[in-house]
């Protein structure tokens, strides 16, 4: 097998020549009345795989499997699996999140703070760990999705709720063929995987050649953009695409069919682009698409900075993309980026307050990045001659524990820092768990956490007769939004709506007069569909509250028709409430 080869099809496991080790590892797990890391590993000690290695978590699972019907035919998988699985934050927050990344192409960008990988698509850098696996995946769509599903399920995570999240550069900017190419082959993936079919034989055909031209793009002189538009070869076409990375429309609408009902279904749909490449024809592409959320670098709210930076784009553009995006109903996930050229730890916090002070952006989510100098990016020149340096430790602390108490609770606060290795990292933070840092800090100024992730129940149990109906209203640039929760009386937050009661015109004309339902979550573990386990969020009707609750303060707005951005799994869901199909959207007639 050629090393290609090899990582695209990893060797299978073959539980049968470990018998006698795995019936007793998997014994042990099920009679223990609690299993731990260290107890787990004097197991596998003392029943080595080979009579050397120790057998993965992966392993074990696959044994279980395999042996289950002849040892332990009562034993349930999930809680098996439940015991062995000993980090479950992954899924946490109600579904598995399974993050794809387009190949390279050029990018209508030049910030100065951004990589220039030729290896990657612009931004990201070959050692991220979502990059690596896509880079072992050939970028291919099918088998970035399909093995990412293999690999959670293998470890015993739930595969049934999944977020697509596709990244790489400005999305917008690749040719529309290659984005419904793109997409289609995601949703393939799904379906398959769900139905038990292996279609990776036939994936990752575009010769893409990095390997081969890596010393020679390395080398090359010239911006990304023009050392990736050189890699090109005769089986290109002009837009840069290889034969194969195209798919029709038709085809794509024939696969998201098939996902309403598939065992893997997609419930949320995220691209990322420039805020001034979002236009009307935009918004209705990627809804077509089946996108539910926009990643959106806004990066600062200063036009001074943005214009040293080289952005391409000023704050009216955010702003405008932003108010766009909210009338169609996405959920907004911006960027922001402390320590950019031009700005200092005092500008920053004030620019990070207008993030919220101002109706025009007020996102539902956001990544707090603070600069870090990349040896391929143009800010080397920069920190050279002396014109920019990163904050000193303590100032970045003291800056984002700032930023986490000024986040309000209608926010969930993504990330903190990039997932760049401190090995590719020139100058800036090097702390893996800033986060951490900067909460400790916030906590010492005896201040608190209202954002959304340090409020989350998780998987903790709690009463449902004791969950109290708490509603957050504010003002953004369409009208009004309305943040209803469950939350516990001490206040961890079991799920939540996004109502949006806009004033004006609806960009699409679908969405005209009508109220909007932007986001429904309500969280727990990723359960598999139509499964309940007791103690949990998911599943006990909660979202169906939720929804009730939007309608009756739509109708009691004025509003005659409630519309709801739907993923292409979550339609079936809508369907049973009520919500009649769209032909983006999916509507619910508001009784008077
Ligand atoms: S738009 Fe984004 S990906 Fe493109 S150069 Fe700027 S930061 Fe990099």
């Amino acid at each position: 097998m050629s090393g290609d080869a090899a990582r695209r099809f990893p060797r299978s496991f073959d539980p049968s020549a470990h018998e006698r080790e795995l019936v007793a590892i998997v014994g042990e797990i099920a009679r223990a009345p609690r299993i731990d890391a260290k107890r787990l590993d004097r197991a596998l000690k003392r029943f080595p795989k080979d009579g050397r290695g120790l057998f993965s978590r992966s392993e074990i699972i696959s044994g279980f499997r395999h042996f289950r019907a002849r040892y332990w035919p009562d034993l349930d998988e999930p809680e098996f699996i439940g015991r062995l699985r000993l980090r479950p934050v992954r899924t946490r927050s109600g579904v598995t999140p399974v993050t794809v990344l387009t190949r390279p192409y050029p990018c209508p960008g030049r910030c100065v703070f951004c990589p220039n990988d030729v290896r990657m698509p612009k931004s990201y850098l070959a050692d991220e760990p979502g990059a690596q696996r896509a880079e072992d995946n050939h970028f291919d769509p099918y088998l970035q999705t399909w093995n990412r599903l293999d690999a959670y399920r293998n470890i015993g995570h739930p595969v049934e709720k999944i977020e697509l999240i596709i990244l790489g550069g400005t999305w917008s900017f690749h040719p529309e063929p290659y984005q419904v190419w793109f997409v289609k082959r995601c949703f393939d993936a799904l379906n398959d995987y769900g139905s038990g079919v292996d279609g990776r034989a036939d994936a990752g055909r575009a010769p893409m050649g990095f390997h081969e031209l890596l010393p020679i793009l390395r080398g090359a002189p010239g911006s990304y953009n023009q050392r990736i538009r050189a890699r090109r070869t005769e089986e290109f076409d002009a837009d840069g695409l290889h034969e194969s990375e195209h798919a029709s429309w038709q085809g794509l609408r024939e696969a998201q069919r098939r996902n309403e009902t598939a065992n893997c279904r997609n419930v949320g749909l995220v691209v990322e682009t420039r805020p001034d490449h979002v236009s009307n024809a935009e918004l209705h592409r990627i809804r077509r698409l089946g996108c539910t959320k926009v990643q959106i670098g806004l990066q600062s709210l200063s036009d001074e900075v943005l214009a040293r930076n080289a952005r391409g784009c000023d704050v009216a553009a955010s702003r405008r993309a932003l108010r766009m995006l909210r009338s169609a109903g996405f959920k907004i996930h911006a960027h922001w980026m402390p320590n950019l050229l031009g700005a200092t730890a005092h500008s920053d916090a004030a620019d990070f307050a207008r993030l919220f002070d101002d109706p025009d952006f007020r996102p539902d989510e956001l990544k707090l990045y603070p600069c870090s100098l990349i040896e391929s990016a143009e800010l080397m020149n920069y920190y050279e001659s002396g014109d920019w340096k990163p904050y000193e430790r303590d100032e970045l602390v003291e800056l984002l524990a700032t930023c986490l108490e000024r986040t309000p609770a209608y926010c969930r606060v993504t990330r903190v820092i990039r997932d760049f290795s401190s090995a590719d990292i020139v100058a800036g933070n090097k702390v893996a768990n800033l986060r951490e840092v900067a909460e400790a800090a916030l906590r010492a100024r005896g201040a608190s956490l209202r954002e959304i992730r340090a409020r989350e129940i998780r998987d903790s149990a709690f009463d449902v007769a004791a969950l109290l109906a708490v509603t957050d209203r504010y003002v953004t640039s369409i009208g009004e939004e309305h943040f209803l929760q469950f939350a516990t009386p001490d206040d961890r937050l079991v799920g939540f709506l996004r109502l949006s009661l806009p004033h004006g015109e609806a960009p699409l004309a679908e969405l005209r007069g009508r109220a909007l339902i932007r986001e429904v979550h309500v969280y727990g573990d990723s359960l598999g569909l139509g499964r309940r386990r007791e103690g949990k969020a998911q599943h006990r009707g909660l979202g169906r509250r939720l929804i009730e609750r939007a309608a009756r303060i739509a109708s009691a707005a004025g509003f005659r028709r409630l519309a709801v951005i739907s993923a292409v799994g979550t339609r079936a869901y809508y369907r049973d409430l009520g919500f009649a199909d769209g032909e983006l959207y999916q509507h619910l007639d508001l009784a008077d």
